[in-house]
């Protein structure tokens, strides 16, 4: 099979995590375990699960013209993910999320950062690549009006679009038109049709519009009825990346020209297998371990 392009536009930082005991109160101090750094931002994972599964990626993005940026960039050549779109600009540093994780859960500040410099015109100066590629992949950790401009800018060059709503916001009706494929969980999908029933929404959205509902897998309306397509039963270790790396591999899938279902069907195993692992990157699968489950 030949290797599917694919561009993302996306964001990218780095995670600086933090464990504690517990987490500090309001004006308190309190000593924690550990620290350490680790790539993320929604589009440079999907960046980096699409790349692992097989394909050629090439990621549009902006870092900080700094250490972290610097490492970021590092991180996508590790993974042979091409950075000729991806800017370090001066006037920003590189996205940032500081993560404590105490008492079994985690809280998040995100500084977007560069991220913020992925704007419209950003995006237009990458439509050769755009144009090239058989299939793009966008979330929403980038300004709104980049997102409403790379739909309009692939409907142009007639390359389908995967927009994974998350994090959650409502969604536009001609933006929805737009996308070739919408993929929000559960619990984004009730934020972008507040007070809807969802199946309503799937059938409205059939075939573009798929319900990922974690251990359960998959939903979505296929014409005629609705259809779930479940996960595999593995143990879990962290769902981090659990929706970067199946959006990632459904991606993959479908530019390489599996059937919608076959495609659902290797994303649920790929995104299996990252619940596995610790942290979002650090459990993606390689090509060779999905096909070896998929047996
Ligand atoms: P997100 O990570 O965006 O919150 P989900 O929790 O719906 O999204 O997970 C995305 C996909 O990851 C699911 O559709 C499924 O394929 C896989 N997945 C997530 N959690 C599990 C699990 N516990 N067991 C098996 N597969 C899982």
């Amino acid at each position: 099979m030949r290797k599917p392009k694919i561009a993302v536009v996306g964001s990218s930082s780095m995670d600086l995590l933090v464990t504690s005991e517990r987490r500090p109160l309001a004006g308190e101090t309190v000593l924690g375990d550990s620290f350490q750094t680790v790539p993320g931002g929604k589009g440079a994972n999907q960046a980096v699960a699409a790349a692992k599964l097989g394909a050629e990626v090439y990621m549009i993005g902006c870092v900080g013209d700094d250490p972290y940026g610097d490492e970021i960039l590092a991180n996508f050549n590790a993974h042979g993910v091409h950075t000729d779109y991806v800017e370090p600009v001066t006037h920003a540093k590189s996205g940032t999320a500081h993560i404590i994780l105490a008492e079994g859960d985690n809280s998040i500040v995100v500084v977007k950062g560069a991220n913020d410099a992925v704007t419209p015109a950003y995006v237009n100066g990458a439509r050769d690549i755009l144009r090239e590629s058989d299939l793009v992949l966008i979330q929403q950790e980038l300004p709104e009006e980049t997102v409403i401009e790379t739909a309009r800018l692939c409907g142009e060059l007639n390359v389908p679009l995967l927009l994974n709503p998350a994090p959650a916001r409502e969604i536009p009706d001609t933006l929805l038109e737009q996308v070739t494929y919408i993929t929000p969980n559960e619990h984004e999908a009730a934020l972008m049709f507040p007070g809807q029933d969802l199946s309503d929404v799937l059938r409205r959205y059939s075939t573009k519009l798929f319900i990922t509902e974690g251990a359960e897998g998959v939903r979505y309306f296929n014409g005629e009825q609705e259809v779930q397509v479940p996960s595999f039963l593995v143990d879990v270790v962290d769902t981090t990346g659990a929706g970067d790396t199946f959006n990632a591999a459904f991606g993959t899938a479908m530019a390489e020209g599996q059937t919608f279902v076959e495609s659902l069907r290797f994303a649920n195993r790929a995104a299996s297998l990252s619940v596995q692992g610790l942290g979002a990157q650090g459990g993606m699968p390689t090509r060779e371990e999905v096909e070896k489950g998929l047996m």
